[in-house]
């Protein structure tokens, strides 16, 4: 018996660690029922170990606990940070893609601008404006859709000599204010001369803008929605010369003094333009108006 006990007994720790056998077991648990000294020594190395085993696991789960604690809101704060750095590497793209397109469309609006051989249409709603500039001459002739009014502004540039010409009514007056002077209609496109303006419109988030097909061809469309001034304005470029070929939106005085809410539809022609088609007035038949 007493060799029993000291195999038993010498067993013990990894009987209760179970690493022992089935066999093992067995022996040991046959021998603790009639022993009850073995028994004694196995409730209390039991004891000792549970008590120990308990509070080691206890401080283990604890620190494991705000370990994952700390890990899951370390995690947590880093999803959060690669979000915000997404979403602002995004708008930063987004910034940096409209900014280039407001500047391409400047930069080819200006080089074109200064083309003096340039014909254009201009189609309202209700009007239709032809223009022509060849060298100094400007050519404009406005006719009212449902009317049978035509108004004709001619100017040279050069020697700021200029009339405006009724030419139902036969009178006409002399360098008027309303005879144009630039070269090509712009829209919001000719505000956009600094980088300040430029990065005002790119950051503006009631701008939208896009490439679309128009008149089968590649267009940037601008619009502007939520401001009661500029309501549902729209503008589209000609994506490869920056040129003007629609717009609404806008309000504008027009040259017979009321408010038109303007749609306008632009055709252009470069290099056509003939010394005809920009000849001086005949302003035999007409009367001096005074301004
Ligand atoms: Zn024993």
């Amino acid at each position: 018996m007493e060799r029993d006990c000291k195999i038993v007994q010498d067993l013990l720790p990894n009987y209760l660690e179970k690493t022992t056998s089935k066999e093992t077991n067995q022996y040991i648990e046959e021998h603790i029922k009639q022993c009850p000294k073995c028994s004694k020594i196995c409730n209390a190395m039991k004891e000792e170990l549970n008590i120990s085993c308990s509070l080691d696991t206890e401080k283990e789960v604890n620190y494991m606990k705000k370990f994952n604690g700390k890990m899951k809101r370390l995690e947590l704060w880093k999803k959060i940070a690669m979000v915000m750095i997404s979403i602002l590497i995004i708008l930063l793209g987004m910034v940096l893609y409209r900014y280039s397109i407001i500047t391409k469309i400047y930069k080819l609006h200006s080089k074109i601008s200064e083309i003096t051989n340039v014909y254009y249409q201009a189609e309202y709603e209700d009007k239709v404006i032809e223009f022509w500039r060849k060298d100094s001459i400007i050519k404009q002739v406005n006719k009212l859709k449902n009317k049978e009014d035509t108004m004709t502004f001619w100017r040279d540039i050069s020697t700021e000599e200029g009339y405006l010409i009724s030419n139902t009514s036969k009178i006409y007056a002399e360098t008027p204010k309303e005879v144009p002077s630039q070269n090509l209609p712009w829209g919001f496109a000719g505000d956009w001369d600094t980088f300040e303006k430029r990065i005002k419109i790119a950051i503006n988030p009631t701008i939208t803008i896009t490439i679309k097909q128009y008149d089968n061809k590649d267009c940037y469309y601008l619009r502007l929605n939520g401001s009661d001034f500029f309501n549902n304005t729209e503008e589209i470029y000609e994506k490869d010369t920056g040129l003007l070929l629609f717009e609404s939106g806008h309000t504008q005085y027009s040259s017979w003094g009321e408010d038109i809410n303007c749609k306008v539809k632009y055709e252009y022609k470069i290099n056509v333009v003939l010394d005809k088609d920009v000849e001086r007035p005949n302003l035999s038949e007409y009367e001096l108006r005074d301004n």
